[in-house]
């Protein structure tokens, strides 16, 4: 089996003044590839920085984190951002679209930035896929919770990642709203074979994923493995 993502001995501490809090500590594990993970843990438990370590927006302070064979430690800015665009994909809980942008438009930029041919074109197959084909004009002030939430997920999956990062997606969102995002956040993760790490709170919705790793107080506190879901 093909490991993804390798996170070996990680250690991220953050320091305000003369005050240091250590954040996450030993923490390793692998993700295999096309494999579907959550992490799950209280609230400020270290998910979000986890997450952001995992995909590349943060550097840890010791340790190594490997995504598809390349150490991302010794990489630059530039180097990490280039890799991020060639394999990552990112949802956020509130949404992080751009709000001068409309919803076509924002799930075209991944596309744009590789300089994808016919990028709105495809930004349009993909908003037909998360049921927004009549939406592509709007902004995201034009749009509900839900919807915008499913234009980050078109643009999200518009590179076809090989890893995708979700960080809390149905926070914002009312239940039945929610389940709505999580069935297409599934149906296109399982179509485009992505990777799927997920971050919640909800152990119903963790319950969906192969894989559950909880943590504490910045450490592991198990890691259940299943071969089915
Ligand atoms: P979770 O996502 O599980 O709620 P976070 O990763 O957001 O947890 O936060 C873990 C801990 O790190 C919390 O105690 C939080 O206050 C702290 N923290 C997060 N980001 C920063 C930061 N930029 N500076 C200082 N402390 C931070
Ligand atoms: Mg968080």
């Amino acid at each position: 089996m093909t490991s993804i993502l390798k996170i070996s001995n990680l250690e991220k501490t953050y320091t305000s003044g003369s005050k240091k809090l250590t954040v996450l500590e030993d923490i390793n594990f692998s993700i295999t590839k096309n494999e579907t993970f959550s992490i799950v843990g209280p609230s400020g438990s270290g998910k979000t920085t986890l997450l952001g370590i995992c995909a590349g927006l943060d550097k840890p302070d010791s340790g190594t984190v490997t995504l598809n064979g390349i150490v991302m430690n010794s990489l630059s800015e530039d180097e990490r951002a280039a890799l991020r665009n060639e394999h990552v994909g990112f949802v956020f809980q509130d949404f992080q679209l751009l709000a001068t942008l409309t919803a076509i438009e924002n799930v075209a930029i991944p596309l744009e930035l590789r300089g994808a041919k016919n990028a709105m074109d495809r930004a349009k197959g993909l908003l037909e896929k998360v049921g927004l084909g009549n939406r592509g004009n709007h902004y995201p002030s034009q749009l509900s919770g839900g919807e915008q939430q499913r234009v980050a997920l078109a643009r999200a999956f518009a590179n076809e990642p090989k890893i995708l990062f979700a960080d809390e997606p149905t926070g914002n969102l009312d239940a039945e709203t929610g389940e709505r995002v999580v069935e297409l956040l599934f149906e296109l993760n399982k179509e485009l074979g992505t990777t799927l790490v997920l971050v919640t709170h909800d152990m119903e919705l963790a319950k969906k994923t192969q894989n559950i790793l909880t943590i504490k107080g910045g450490k592991i506190a198990s890691l259940t493995r299943s071969t089915h879901v």
